[in-house]
């Protein structure tokens, strides 16, 4: 079993630290100090993020 068809150019080591993003980040939101996934881009957490729900107009919903 071949196992070792590698296709494309291999990344030369320059001796550069392979993207580490040892930052850690926190949320924007004064007061805040949720820290943020590496992977989010956005600046804040997932509980302060801006996020606009689309507004429910003239619907009521009923409680219960
Ligand atoms: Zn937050």
């Amino acid at each position: 079993m071949a196992d070792n068809v590698v296709k494309g150019q291999r990344v030369l080591d320059n001796g550069r630290a392979p993207k580490a993003v040892e930052e850690q980040r926190v949320c924007a939101k004064k007061g805040c100090t949720t820290t943020l996934s590496r992977y989010n881009r956005k600046d804040f957490c997932y509980a302060h993020a801006p996020t606009k729900f689309p507004r429910l107009r003239g619907r009521v919903v009923p409680e219960g």
